[in-house]
């Protein structure tokens, strides 16, 4: 009951527009029918075992959809190609030509996103903006045929500091606009921006967010 409470709770907060990943990480397939029940569709995991034992418990949901959110090893993509509906952590051309060449092998094309890295903290995954746009500028990308580039994400610094977060959900949201006008500008597709979670996700639609991912908010603190 309660992670249906709090899902009615941030729909009704969220403007409309606004795309709910229900990040359901280290919480059962229980957890993930609970929220299902009340409309849910989108869900977010971020380790690819878990995702694919998930998968396999709810079988019979047959219209979730899957969006991996964490760190992608290449030798792992394989597992999740033929049915991901986005793919949010993409942090190289290396990574992104493996998901094309699964992509290939299923008929499928995978919407993805380009992981920015704009936190203070140096564990953070990601490209800087620049590293970003130098990966979009070299041009490789545009013969993968398999990949759809959709947008950005991006996570802050975990702070309490609201104008630091704020500045760097700006900083991305400025490295999307320059990619977008100079690489995107016929390709409408492009308009993915993901970015927010439990703390921070109203602050980062004010600065551009259209995708926020929240875990907490919805299914209580993780158990690691
Ligand atoms: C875990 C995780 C989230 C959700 O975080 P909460 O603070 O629990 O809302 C969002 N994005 C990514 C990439 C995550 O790994």
């Amino acid at each position: 009951m309660r992670i249906q409470q709090n899902l009615k709770r941030i729909q009704e907060a969220l403007p409309e527009g606004i795309t709910l990943v229900a990040v359901s990480k280290y919480h059962p397939s229980a957890a993930i029918r609970e929220a299902y029940a009340t409309g849910q569709r989108v869900f977010g995991e971020s380790r690819v075992q878990e995702l694919m034992q998930k998968r396999e418990e709810l079988a019979d949901l047959t219209d979730i959809e899957w969006h991996f959110i964490g760190h992608l090893q290449r030798n792992k993509v394989k597992y999740i190609a033929p049915f991901v509906s986005l793919i949010h952590s993409v942090d190289s051309i290396e990574l992104l030509r493996e998901i094309d060449r699964q992509g290939a092998r299923c008929g499928r094309v995978i919407p993805c996103l380009l992981e920015l890295h704009v936190a203070a903290e140096t564990t953070k995954a990601g490209l800087t903006p620049e590293e970003c746009l130098s990966l979009l500028e070299a041009g490789e990308w545009r013969n993968l045929t398999h990949v759809q580039l959709c947008g950005m994400m991006t996570m802050a610094t975990f702070t309490n500091d609201s104008e630091q977060i704020r500045r760097e959900f700006h900083t991305a949201y400025t490295c999307f606009q320059t990619a977008r006008h100079r690489y995107f500008a016929d390709d409408p597709q492009f308009a993915i921006r993901s970015w927010g979670m439990s703390d921070d996700h109203l602050l980062a639609i004010q600065e551009g967010s259209t995708h926020v991912r929240i875990g907490t908010d919805i299914f209580g603190e993780r158990e690691y």
